[in-house]
């Protein structure tokens, strides 16, 4: 039976979960900010101003809008490392919640009980180690792209894929959305997206559907469909010229796939894989990058 990760017959919906606006230390308010979005055609938007929740309602838009903040903390081990967490479609009063900025586990546990999800935000840039993200419980989703993390912003620490796939080969299969974090407006603005699978444009719909997995993270590139049928994987996407399926296998040869045109693609799986996900990159050099899948089950 064929098993769908990207459901080919769900609407996609394009969102961005990160940006900071004139609420915090972004250079837009949010209603511009509100309005870059719409114009570029999003669908949905949070606004995530740091250690404060911005209310939806003051914002004249056709968005969307979810009410978000960024929580942030650092932790020594071995090294210090940044660990900042989203929260979306929380409660209007989070940053009220006792002990909130305590630990990033409490900042978790609070967006959680304020109705909301949390997201762990560019363990690149963070410097983090695969233990502060497994360690913790209670994450919906982790961002595997950071816009503002990489140039010309912040050098290139925008992709966290080589921190992800350890996670991910022990086990530890979060969800994967890409954050604009925009905060000059000068260009960082409108670039990544997480594109939701579900049937409405309805807060709570894009929320589960982003916690469990019907989700991936864009430049640009569509992934149309992502499903495993007997132990191959099969990938639909708009045109690309590029397509890699990334596992805890060491070597396989079957991994990338390079031409001209490419809408369609398959992996054969072998036995001893334990997690798959796909890197789509278009004609421009834009990537998309799949949820991790994982395998213990199959
Ligand atoms: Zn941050
Ligand atoms: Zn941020």
């Amino acid at each position: 039976m064929k098993r769908y990760f990207i459901d080919p017959t769900l609407p996609q919906w394009k969102g961005n979960f990160h940006c900071h606006t004139t609420e915090s230390d972004g250079h837009r308010t949010p209603a511009e900010v509100a309005r870059f979005y719409e114009e570029a055609g999003y669908d949905f938007l949070a606004i995530t101003d740091h250690r404060k929740v911005v209310d939806p309602a003051s914002i004249r838009s056709g968005l969307l809008l979810i009410p978000g903040t960024e929580l942030d903390y650092f932790i020594t081990r071995g090294h210090r490392q940044a660990i900042h967490i989203v929260g979306v479609g929380v409660d209007l009063g989070l940053m009220d919640t006792p002990g909130l900025m305590d630990s990033p586990q409490q900042g978790i546990d609070g967006i959680i009980a304020a109705g909301g999800k949390a997201i762990f935000a560019h363990p690149a840039w963070s410097l983090n180690d695969p233990e502060a993200i497994m360690g913790l419980r209670g994450l919906s989703a982790v961002e595997v792209y950071n816009h503002m993390s990489d140039d010309p912003w912040n050098g290139r620490r925008g992709d966290s894929t080589a921190i992800l796939d350890l996670c991910c080969a022990d086990g530890c299969c979060l969800p994967y959305v890409a954050g604009d974090d925009c905060h000059n407006y000068d260009g960082d603005q409108c670039h990544s997206a997480l594109i939701v699978t579900c049937a409405e444009r309805e807060q709570g719909a894009v929320l589960n559907a982003m916690a469990q997995g019907r989700v991936y993270a864009s430049q640009g590139p569509v992934i149309k469909e992502l499903s495993i049928e007997d132990d191959t994987v099969y990938l639909r996407c708009s045109t690309a010229q590029q397509v890699i399926f990334n596992s805890n296998a060491m070597y396989a040869k079957e991994r990338v796939v390079v031409r001209r045109g490419i809408t369609e693609a398959s992996y054969p799986l072998r036995d001893y894989e334990t997690f798959i996900r796909v890197e789509v990159t278009d004609l421009w050099g834009r990537g998309a990058w799949s949820s991790p899948i994982l395998l213990k089950d199959r």
